[in-house]
């Protein structure tokens, strides 16, 4: 698959736009993925990443630039979804004429596309990227940007894990709840903060030592497991993946004792077939990308002038958004996850089709 194959692949992705960057001098290779302008400028982060191909790079943009639309739509943001992939390895290339590169195709767009951080990206590159584009967000705080994101991310899981806990047990807090949190990274300790601060019991797993170290030491009430393997098979009422993708699979599902799940990683269900296994076992799923919007709402309020406060009540609104969702599921017989993308469709379509509406 090329650049010309492509175009067939796009017309059933039915993506908006897709722009191929090169700047030979600097090795720029960047992809930027448009899904979809309905709601407003296209936002999302640009991955840094040393594909294995032309193919992989292209794929990857093209899925999440999608996933953003809709993240961006139930976020209740004015906001399309896109994302875009600079294909090469970030500690070999990264440099600051080839950000500046990038920042430039950037702002060729006009404005259709508003970039952010994403894996192998960090908030001073943005602050490099913004010296030759204004369409850029998650810029340090020095230049009034919103920082780190992962504060908003852990309080709207909180808020999203408190719409499934109370459609399960009929109580909107964690109180006496135990919860299990995979990753103690950025997002991880935030929301163990949030669970301890609401009454719950944690049993929490990280890889890194230092992680359980800092676990120890902070907090020592919480019961520590050496992996996420092994906490989906201790007794807990609630699952929070905050580690990587993929983690809810044919095994772990059959191992999981929690009755609801709900975190931040993103691309929880390593093939979408998970889904309804999860069903069948009385679990239920708060999707991802509904519950880990709080990030993308942290970086979009920049765009208007960050305020902490004001963005910190529209991620405290993931509550009444996943809520809805898990509602409508039950209403329709569907997985939480169809409803979540029929509820972003149907706001796409409905707040889309009024700039038909014209204006002088
Ligand atoms: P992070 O890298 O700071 O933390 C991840 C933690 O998971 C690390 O401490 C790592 O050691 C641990 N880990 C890795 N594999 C593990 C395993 N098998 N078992 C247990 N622990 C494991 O990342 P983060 O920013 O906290 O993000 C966590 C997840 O949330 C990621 O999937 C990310 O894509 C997603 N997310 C983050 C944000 C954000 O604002 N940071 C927003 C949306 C989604």
């Amino acid at each position: 698959m090329g650049v010309f194959a492509t175009t067939d692949d796009l017309e059933t992705t039915g993506h908006e736009q897709v722009v191929f960057c090169q700047d030979k001098q600097t090795g720029l290779k960047a992809i930027i993925g448009i899904y979809s302008t309905a709601l407003g400028p296209a936002l999302g982060g640009t991955r840094f990443y040393p594909y294995a191909s032309e193919e992989a790079a292209l794929a990857d943009v093209l899925d999440l630039s999608r996933g953003m639309a809709y993240k961006n739509a139930l976020a209740g943001l004015d906001l399309g979804g896109g994302k875009a992939v600079i294909w090469g390895d970030p500690e070999q290339v990264k440099s600051e004429a080839l950000l500046r590169a990038y920042g430039r195709f950037v702002q060729s767009l006009g404005g259709r596309y508003y970039t952010a951080c994403d894996v192998g990206t960090y908030v001073p590159d943005m602050d490099v990227i913004a010296r030759e584009t204004r369409y850029v967000t998650g810029r340090s705080v020095e230049h009034g940007g919103a920082g780190d994101s992962s504060v908003l991310t852990a309080w709207g899981v909180f808020q999203g894990m408190r719409a499934a806990v109370e459609l399960t047990w009929g109580v909107p807090t964690l109180n006496g709840r135990r919860v299990g949190v995979a990753g103690l990274g950025k997002v991880g300790r935030h929301l163990l903060g949030h669970l301890l601060d609401d009454g719950a019991e944690v049993v929490a797993a990280d890889v890194n030592p230092r992680a359980l170290e800092w676990a120890r030491a902070t907090h020592p009430q919480v019961t520590l497991v050496e992996d996420a393997a092994a906490l989906v098979a201790t007794d807990i009422d609630v699952y929070a993946p905050c580690a990587l993708g993929g983690s809810l699979n044919d095994d772990t599902v059959a191992a999981l004792r929690a009755k609801v799940v709900a975190g931040s990683a993103n691309n929880q269900l390593a093939h979408p077939g998970v889904e309804k296994l999860l069903a069948d076992r009385g679990i239920l799923y708060a999707p991802d990308y509904v519950v880990n919007a709080g990030g993308v709402i942290q970086v979009a309020d920049e765009i208007e002038g960050f305020d902490f406060e004001r963005a910190k009540l529209r991620a405290t609104r993931i509550y009444d958004t996943t809520r809805e969702i898990l509602r409508l599921a039950e209403a329709d017989g569907v997985p939480p996850g169809v409803a979540a993308d029929r509820l972003a469709e149907r706001r796409m379509a409905e707040i889309g089709r009024l700039r038909t509406i014209h204006l002088r």
